[in-house]
Order: C-alpha cells, then sequence, then structure tokens
C-alpha cells in the first residue's frame, strides 16, 4: 500500500525536518547559543539533475554520532524489531494495511532511492564533530566523521532510475502543496526561470530564485470552511506518525476564561505499542506558534492516549515547563474540556454511525475502558460508551448497557455478567445452564480486566451487576430451602471431606446439566483475574471457594441415597473427591492428581460397563 504513493517518502522527510527544527527552536528558547547566528528556520530542497540526487535540508536540532545510530541504525530503530516482527506474522500477510501503522517514516526514502546518505550535525556541536550516515538499502550501514558548516541534517537521496521524476520542480511543488502545505517552516527551492534581460528586451537571460512552496498556515488555526479533507488527513499523519486516514477529525476553538485551539483526531487503527508502558499520552502543546512539546500528557487522561492532535493556548507562558503543567489551572481547564469533547465525539459517533463506533471500538475499547476504573467523574458517561457481546447477540456482534437494561424482563433485579477467555468458552460453561433455562440474557466479557472494571462499576442506572460465576446465584427457584434440608447431610460430609479445599459446600442455584462447580466468593477476585495476577508474580488472596452442588442430578440423588445407607461408605467419600475434581476441570484446571484421577475414573467405568 506503501509503493502505490511512493511520493510521499517526500512528506515524511520534510515531516522529520519539521520535527528537527522545532526541537531546535524550543530549545533555543533557552539557550540562545543553538540558535547558531539564528538564520531563518527552514527546510529546503535541492533537486541536482546531473547528480541524479535530492537532498532535503534542514537547520534544526541535527544528531550526533550516537543518536544517528539509534534512530537510523537499522535494528536499533524503535519499533524495527517488532516491525519485523509483524511483516512475518499471519495477520500483516492477510492485512497489508497494517505496516503502515509503524512509524516506517525514514525508511520510506528507500523507495526512491538506491542509496540514502545522512550528514547530520547536532546544533551547538562544533563543526567537525559532523556525521556521515549512509546506506544502499541491503540492511547495513556506514558511518563516518566529517565536517558540516551548519548545524541540522541533510538527507541525500541517490534517486532509482524509475524515480528522477523526483527531480522535476513541478513534481516537487506538486507533491509540496498536497502533503506538507501546513508545515510552519518554510519548505523553499531554488527556482530557475527565464526573466527578459534588463539590457535587451529580445533576449532572455535565467534567474535562479528562492521559492517557497508551502501557504505556512497553521492548520489549527484556521477556520474550519477553509481546510478540505485532505488537508486534515495530511495534518493528522504529520502529528500522529500514522500512514492511515483518522476515523474522526475534531476541530474547534474554545472562548472564555480559558482560550485555545484544538485540532485532535481519533485513529482507525490501533498503533502496535499503544500497551507499551512509554507509549506517548497527549497532544502536541503550541504557545504562540512555537511548539513547546510534542506529547502534553497533562492535557488528555492516558484513558484517551489514542487521541493524536495538536493544542494551542495563548494563556500559557512560552517558558512552560512539564512541572509547570502538572498543577496548573488552565492546562486543568483545557484537560476537563478535551476529555469532554472527544466523550462527546464518541457518543455521537455512537449515535449517528453505529458500526463506525464499532469498528473504531475493536481497536481502542480496551483502552477507552480503563477509564471507568480512572476518571470516577466521568464513569457513567464512559459505560455508555461499552460495548459486550452477550448470550443473545450473534457472534462478533455487540450491545450497549443501555439496550441490555432496556430488554431486561420486568423481574429481572441485576445485570448478569459472565467473564472468559472467548465466546465460545464462555457459552459452552457450566456457570450458565440456569440462565439458558430461563432464557435470561447474560453479558459476556472477554477481556482481561473486565471484572475490575464491572466491580469499579457497579451499577448501571441502578441496576447492580452480578457475575455468573461468582457468589450464591437466586434466580427464584421456589424448592431451594426444601433441598437444603433434604441435602444438609450430605452437604454436610461433602464440606468435612473438602475441608482443606473449600469454604463451603452449597445447593446451586446456577446448574441445571452439572452435577457440581466450583464458584468465587461474592467479593474475591475473579478466578481469570487471579491468574493473571499470579501470572505476573503476584501474591493473590486465596479467597474462599464454594462447590455447588446440583441436586437435580441423578448422581447427587443416588449419592444422597448410598449415604443414607451407609454414612460411612468409602466409595461416598472417593466420589466427593472424584467430584470436586471434576468442578476444577470445568474450569479448564487439572485435578489434583491427574493420574489418580484417570485411574478411579477407569475403575469406576468398568465397574459400570455391562459385558452382557
Ligand atoms: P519518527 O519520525 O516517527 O520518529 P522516522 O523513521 O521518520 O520516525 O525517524 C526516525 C528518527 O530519526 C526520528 O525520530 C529522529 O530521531 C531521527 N531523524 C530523522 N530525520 C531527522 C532529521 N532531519 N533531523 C534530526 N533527526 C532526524
Ligand atoms: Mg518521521
Amino acid at each position: 500500500s506503501l509503493y502505490s504513493h511512493k511520493e510521499i517518502f517526500l512528506r515524511e522527510l520534510i515531516s522529520n525536518a519539521s520535527d528537527a527544527i522545532d526541537k531546535a527552536r524550543y530549545e533555543s528558547l533557552t539557550d540562545q547559543s543553538l540558535a547558531e547566528g539564528g538564520e531563518e528556520w527552514k527546510v529546503q530542497l535541492v533537486a541536482d539533475k546531473e547528480a541524479g540526487t535530492l537532498t532535503v535540508r534542514d537547520n534544526g536540532i541535527g544528531m550526533t554520532r550516537d543518536e544517528a545510530v539509534e534512530a537510523l541504525g537499522t535494528i536499533a530503530h524503535s519499533g524495527t524489531k517488532e516491525f519485523m516482527k509483524l511483516l512475518e506474522s499471519r495477520e500483516v500477510k492477510d492485512n497489508p494495511d497494517l505496516i503502515g501503522q509503524f512509524g516506517v517514516g525514514f525508511y520510506s526514502a528507500f523507495m526512491v532511492a538506491d542509496k540514502v546518505t545522512v550528514v547530520t550535525r547536532k546544533a551547538g556541536a562544533d563543526a567537525k564533530h559532523a556525521v556521515a550516515w549512509a546506506s544502499d538499502a541491503d540492511g547495513t550501514y556506514t558511518l563516518e566523521d566529517t565536517e558540516k558548516a551548519t548545524k541540522g541534517t541533510d538527507v541525500i537521496l541517490t534517486l532509482k532510475e524509475d524515480a528522477k521524476d523526483f527531480l522535476e520542480e513541478y513534481e516537487l511543488r506538486k507533491i509540496v502543496k498536497q502533503y506538507s502545505d501546513f508545515i510552519e517552516y518554510p519548505v523553499v527551492m531554488d527556482v530557475t526561470r527565464s526573466v527578459p534581460d534588463p539590457e535587451d528586451k529580445e533576449k532572455s537571460v535565467e534567474e535562479t530564485k528562492e521559492e517557497t512552496l508551502n501557504s505556512r498556515k497553521a492548520i489549527w488555526l484556521k477556520d474550519k470552511s477553509e481546510i478540505t479533507e485532505e488537508e486534515y488527513n495530511e495534518f493528522y499523519k504529520h502529528v500522529s506518525h500514522d500512514f492511515t486516514d483518522p476515523a474522526r477529525t475534531i476541530h474547534y476553538r474554545a472562548e472564555g476564561t480559558v482560550e485555545f485551539q484544538a485540532l485532535l483526531y481519533l485513529p482507525q487503527k490501533r498503533p502496535f505499542d499503544i500497551f507499551y508502558q512509554d507509549y506517548k499520552v497527549g497532544p502536541t502543546l503550541y504557545v504562540r506558534r512555537v511548539q513547546i512539546m510534542d506529547h502534553c500528557e497533562a492535557m488528555l487522561p492516558s484513558y484517551l492516549r489514542f487521541v493524536k492532535g495538536v493544542v494551542e493556548s495563548s494563556d500559557l507562558p512560552l517558558n512552560v515547563s512539564r512541572e509547570m503543567l502538572q498543577d496548573n489551572r488552565i492546562v486543568e481547564v483545557i484537560r476537563k474540556n478535551l476529555t469532554k469533547k472527544v466523550l462527546d465525539t464518541l457518543a455521537a459517533m455512537k449515535k449517528d454511525d453505529l458500526e463506525a463506533y464499532g469498528t473504531f471500538y475493536e481497536e481502542f475499547g480496551r483502552i477507552l475502558k480503563e477509564g471507568i476504573h480512572h476518571d470516577f467523574e466521568r464513569k457513567d458517561t464512559i459505560a455508555d460508551l461499552l460495548l459486550f457481546e452477550s448470550t443473545k447477540t450473534e457472534a462478533g456482534k455487540k450491545i450497549t448497557l443501555a439496550e441490555y437494561v432496556g430488554r431486561m424482563p420486568e423481574d429481572q433485579k441485576e445485570i448478569y455478567y459472565i467473564t472468559g477467555a472467548d465466546r465460545a468458552a464462555a457459552e459452552s460453561s457450566p456457570y450458565l445452564e440456569v440462565f439458558k433455562e430461563k432464557d435470561i440474557e447474560v453479558l459476556i466479557m472477554t477481556d482481561d480486566f473486565d471484572d475490575i472494571i464491572i466491580s469499579g462499576l457497579g451499577a448501571y442506572k441502578e441496576k447492580e451487576f452480578q457475575s455468573a460465576i461468582k457468589g450464591d446465584l437466586d434466580l427464584g427457584d421456589e424448592k431451594k430451602e426444601e433441598k437444603k434440608k433434604e441435602y444438609g447431610d450430605l452437604l454436610e460430609l461433602m464440606k468435612e471431606e473438602l475441608k482443606d479445599l473449600v469454604g463451603e459446600v452449597r445447593i446451586s442455584g446456577r446448574l441445571k446439566d452439572s452435577a457440581v462447580c466450583l464458584v468465587a466468593g461474592e467479593h474475591d477476585l475473579d478466578p481469570k483475574m487471579a491468574k493473571m495476577f499470579e501470572a505476573m508474580g503476584q501474591d493473590v488472596p486465596k479467597g474462599q471457594r464454594v462447590l455447588e452442588v446440583n441436586p437435580d442430578h441423578d448422581l447427587i440423588a443416588r449419592m444422597k441415597g448410598l449415604f443414607a445407607a451407609d454414612k460411612e461408605s468409602g466409595q461416598l467419600k472417593e466420589y466427593v473427591g472424584l467430584l470436586y475434581d471434576q468442578a476444577l476441570l470445568l474450569e479448564g484446571v487439572m485435578p489434583r492428581d491427574p493420574v489418580a484421577f484417570a485411574k478411579t475414573l477407569s475403575t469406576l467405568m468398568a465397574e459400570g460397563v455391562d459385558a452382557d
């Protein structure tokens, strides 16, 4: 998908040059010497037809030797390993668009160049301390010390035979206009024209002048009506380093006690590194048209970390630091406003185009959901944005909590949910037997931390959540009390027999086909979460599990018979142990002693097989 638009290499290189100037300009606010003579910040294109090279030059921050190795060296480059892994994966082979999610940035130069040379010098370093990095796309590179009179970076492309078009003025002009028009620094090029000779009007002479190819208007400061969708999309790619168009664009100006402009985007695809610890949160912050930081994490909560874009406020001082932003009143106002705007946009998207919202939710729902846990004030607003499958939806189709509550029968008091690895596992679970029988809808939750989220939420529209796999369920079985009495003695024996393993043995309100199951206490950790914490090496409070028994099951009835005949029966005790192991199996856990379990089972089967 990249190769069909080879010209985007120029967008990437100009974008990098602009990033480098942003950094130099910001740092020179506090360290004048970095401006080095203070010539005008700019990106320069130099097309040399004789040499067949196109140079993208900037007078930005530049790179030290180490930085060049780190940033451009093939293996060390952040994300490269992930990228190579991804390329080999099935997912990408079926879905080449995914490649776009990687910051292929600089490497896109190799689509049009046989050789790429980067000559760079860090701003503030001595002219002798420059470095030349070069590679001809064979997976290796060379690195040499060199001299460079001016700070910044030259990226020199030796163009491929079929890419020589990129030396033509009209072609470069067109590409810059299309992809980089909003870049705030001038993108300039020497342009040679024939002009009438001032000496002799009959003749003409060649005149070379530096021309600026982009309009340089900060797109977020413009009026909405002046901006085309393409312009919005290209700007998104510049700020997000993404290759895919955004799903939604949010552009507005806030007026009032705090004034600011915001241009925010909701991406289509989840970046591969969004779950990494060091993923950068927040929009780029501008103060009076100077970029102050590329990610201002104080401006957006981490559960909205998928949002990209720019915020500009002239109410903040130019020398604002990250520390200052932490407890800043103005930032707090902006953060509240942006958060509300993004959540409102998602709500509108859900209302107007549920399918698009569903697609978005597949990518980012898991992240958005974190907000229930972290943003107490807005947890109900976020709850309205959640989607879940249920036992009554088609596989893959999701409903909102409002829909669930809306179709709850009158006498249903609680919102039922089941947590599990996937839909199939949840559906075949013995914990749903009674729900199936009574035709009660149960939400299916498959994200690993869903149980924590739901506990945090507590209730939705005053209906409390009840896990199908935790606590005592009472779905209105009138005979339950009777059965409790009837089976009381047998349950006592089972309890005594299993006293080191379970806290309680009781008549089940959830089983119809299975004989037994294990449940967690109402306030215990969900078994799936417990496993996750254990895998992370954390101590998990064991909680007191409960063994539930189905009195309507033939086996339990027969055991009761056996108990009545002989309270001390060794066989009965053996059965109790087997039942416990079965309950483990139903949870996907190994029996305590698999070998012994299999042996006992075989013996029992042998007794049951009729030889006649
Ligand atoms: P990204 O821009 O998403 O970080 P790129 O592949 O485009 O990824 O660039 C990789 C890195 O190389 C940049 O993060 C930056 O550190 C460095 N780099 C690239 N071009 C320049 C430049 N013109 N000046 C300074 N550093 C640059
Ligand atoms: Mg880049």
